[in-house]
């Protein structure tokens, strides 16, 4: 079965990507099971330049077909912040609620109407065999709580809110979050380029 790296340590978003993927005969594999990694500065001013260079990065490393995702959290009341600097927004080394609770003080006092948001998700591909590189933008609109509601998720999905569904992204199965996200959009594109391109070895 071909291997696929998925060029993430974030096993949040292995889950999902296997999920996404689930019924590709693919051989997926994450940074993790790698001897070991390089790191890669994040120093895109894009989402698609990011994870462009993520995956070609580690392609070149391991000469596998690999896909990377660069994504974030997009704040209208803050012109777009975090953005590419959502997984450091409270600092190089902040964790998840710190970057939480970061927010929570910007938008403090802001009524819920004005807290208007959007997830991102570039997903790269590149298949060096070919030569190819394929990029998909993935993007799901809601609205940030004014605290933190659910247990699931990862990163800023407690406070995630989606009016259609009532619920955070947090209080979402992971098959819920996976029909509406902005990564499932993106990888949605992928697959269906998988399918195209690679349809001979991976149906
Ligand atoms: P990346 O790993 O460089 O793509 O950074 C993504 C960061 O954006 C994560 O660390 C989270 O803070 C945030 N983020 C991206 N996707 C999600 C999501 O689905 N839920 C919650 N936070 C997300």
């Amino acid at each position: 079965m071909r291997k696929l790296l998925v060029a993430t340590n974030n096993p949040g978003k292995i889950k999902e990507i296997k999920e996404n993927f689930k019924n590709l005969k693919l051989n997926i594999i994450g940074l993790s099971d790698l001897e070991e990694d390089l790191e890669v500065e994040e120093d895109g001013q894009t989402f698609a330049e990011n994870a462009l260079k993520k995956a070609r990065i580690r392609a070149e490393k391991t000469d596998l077909l690999t896909l990377a995702d660069d994504s974030g959290l997009e704040v209208e009341y803050l012109d777009g912040k975090p953005g590419i600097y959502s997984a450091r927004y409270a600092g190089e080394d902040a964790g998840d609620e710190e970057n939480n609770e970061k927010l929570l003080a910007e938008l403090e006092g802001l009524p819920l109407e004005e807290r208007f948001a959007r997830f991102v998700c570039c997903a790269a591909l590149v298949d060096l065999e070919t030569g190819a590189e394929h990029t998909v933008e993935g993007i799901c609109q809601g609205v940030i709580l004014n605290s933190p509601r659910g247990k699931g998720g990862f990163g800023y999905d407690p406070l995630f809110f989606i009016p259609q569904k009532n619920k955070t992204f947090a209080e979402l199965s992971l098959a819920e979050k996976n029909e509406i996200s902005h990564r499932a959009r993106a990888l949605r594109g992928i697959k269906e380029i998988l399918r195209d391109k690679y349809s001979a070895e991976i149906m």
